[in-house]
């Protein structure tokens, strides 16, 4: 097994994939967590990268949101599709980026990706509510990059 998969251990990836699931109950918006091992010298770049790789571009109201974890060098980001992008006030993404990184100088990672999560879940409730019908577009995971040959 490689090096990401254990990263968080299963207890750490319940707490991460039950704040998501929680957030998802009240909005149609939709999360995941993705995580490499390098972020790159443009992080933000990278998980742009990783969002239309995964299909998060392929949400009916283009609300998907990606929580990007370089391990590496312990960079996170946060990034939503457009739907989000067009209606969020400013500082939206900044005040989950900023509760997260709190969480993670004190190496607490998946209590910072749950307690952002919970928060970008509440945010995003008030522009994207949970409809009728809702669907889960895209499943509830945290996505590992593969690993091996010089990646
Ligand atoms: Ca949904
Ligand atoms: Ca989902």
């Amino acid at each position: 097994m490689g090096v990401l998969r254990k990263f968080f251990t299963k207890e750490n990836e319940r707490l991460i994939l039950s704040a998501i699931k929680e957030a998802e109950s009240h909005t149609s918006g939709e999360i995941r967590v993705r995580v490499e091992k390098k972020a790159g010298r443009h992080p933000m770049r990278t998980a742009r990268k990783a969002f239309v790789r995964l299909g998060m571009r392929k949400t009916k109201l283009r609300n998907g949101v990606l929580f990007f974890l370089g391990v590496n060098q312990r960079r996170f980001v946060v990034l939503g599709d457009d739907g989000i992008n067009n209606n969020v006030p400013e500082g939206f993404w900044g005040s989950v980026r900023d509760v997260v990184q709190e969480h993670f100088q004190k190496g607490l990672f998946s209590e910072g990706l749950a307690e952002g999560i919970r928060r970008a879940g509440q945010q995003l409730a008030t522009f994207f509510p949970c409809e009728r019908g809702d669907m889960d577009e895209l499943a509830n995971a945290i996505s590992y990059a593969r690993e091996g040959r010089g990646k």
